[in-house]
């Protein structure tokens, strides 16, 4: 069974909801004018409940259908961009500078009211639905924020689906795995303090920056020497900021911020307590002092294997074949709702496209057909009418 032919005609419509919403970025939280879009659209499709303000500018829209089952199957889309400016040179870019679609939440949007529209009109499933729009995935936890307001209780939902586009897999194609899928996103901050000085006379200071320099080296062998080589994990620091800005100055402080990606508790339990055994030791040996904060963000997103099996046969119906997807370094906030709730996350094709983050990274506008036909195909074959 190829795409549905109800979102083929509705293509040219969501794509217009898509640009519309690219144009208008918004980032993290501050999704205001785009949750307002998606709760007039809900309203607009007769939805039978449309709630704003869960997880601060989260919406939820809940569907109905034939039948009297108490089933109830969650949809999540994520509404946010990203703090890039667009070089996409397209004629519906980005009107805000400093913000822009860089991750095709606008796509995820719109191809999710897509089919909360033809599940509105065609009510063809036995139990309800409910679609899930929320804010600042990218960093966020926009959906943590929905999950603590009571997201999957106030709404009885069961079981939860989400999606993401994908640049480089073929256009509208899918791919899913089962078991852990993208990896926990933790926030390291280090901060060592010495002692600053005239840079001439380095033996009357204690040099945080030759002391810091050693620490990022040594990090490196988290990886490297206290990880099981095929286990998967990424020890980045992506900021190194001095207090001095001089030719001549040896600098009183240094900070140090990055991240920590891991895909199983054991290496993340691990690369924490080896930060700060690092940390320590060599400023203890450079006689510096340090400050280690270690964030735990998003968790390792495990798809459960029964829904995922499930997605997958859907994603055959529409496409014809779904692929194994690899595993991802990245973060994905969904993480918070596959803890709550047994379901799956799956990746539809972008096309040969710039890949997510980037400046020229656009979503594909002709995924719409096959992402919305998926996310329909999942209510009607998961409750479907007797
Ligand atoms: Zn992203
Ligand atoms: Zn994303």
């Amino acid at each position: 069974m190829p795409v549905k032919n109800r979102f083929a005609e509705m293509q040219d419509e969501i794509t217009r909801w898509r640009r519309d919403i690219h144009e208008n970025p918004e980032i993290l939280f501050e999704t205001h004018r785009t949750s307002a879009l998606v709760a007039e659209k809900l309203s607009a499709f007769g939805c039978d409940e449309v709630v704003t303000g869960i997880g601060r500018t989260g919406v939820v829209g809940v569907i109905k259908g034939n039948g009297s089952s108490n089933k109830v199957i969650g949809l999540r889309a994520d509404m946010d961009a990203l703090p890039i400016t667009e070089a996409t040179g397209v004629d519906y870019a980005s009107k805000t500078a400093g913000a822009m679609h860089a991750c095709g939440h606008d796509g995820h949007t719109a191809m999710l009211l897509g089919a909360a529209r033809y599940l509105a009109e065609t009510r063809n499933f036995d139990g309800t639905v409910v679609v899930i729009f929320q804010p600042a995935e990218e960093g966020g936890g926009g959906g943590k924020e929905m999950c603590d307001d009571g997201l999957m209780e106030r709404f009885g939902v069961q079981e939860v689906y989400g999606m993401h586009n994908w640049p480089g897999q073929p256009l509208g194609s899918f791919a899913i795995r089962p078991g852990a899928f993208f990896a926990a996103a933790d926030h390291l901050e280090i901060t060592v303090t010495g002692k600053g000085g005239h840079a001439a006379k380095p033996h009357e200071t204690v040099d945080p920056t030759v002391c810091a320099a050693q620490i990022l080296t040594a990090l490196q062998t988290i990886a490297s020497r206290n990880a099981d080589p095929v286990s998967q994990i990424v020890v980045s620091i992506c900021s190194f900021e001095t207090s001095s800005h001089s030719f001549n100055v040896i600098p009183s402080s240094v900070h140090m911020m990055g991240t920590v990606r891991t895909l199983s508790p054991e290496n993340r339990d691990m690369a924490e307590q080896r930060i700060v055994e690092i940390a320590n030791g060599v400023a203890a040996a450079m006689g510096a002092t340090v400050d280690v904060h270690y964030k735990r963000n998003y968790p390792v997103m495990v798809n459960h294997d029964e829904q995922t099996e499930f997605a997958a046969d859907v994603a055959r119906a529409v496409a014809g074949e779904c692929a194994d997807a690899p595993l991802v370094m990245g973060g994905e906030d969904f993480a918070f709702m596959l803890e709550e709730r047994p379901g799956a996350y799956i990746l539809v094709g972008n096309g040969d496209t710039a890949p997510v983050h980037h400046p020229e990274y656009n979503f594909n506008d002709d995924a719409i057909p096959a992402g919305c036909s998926w996310w329909a195909e999942i209510v009607e074959r998961r409750m479907p009418l007797n």
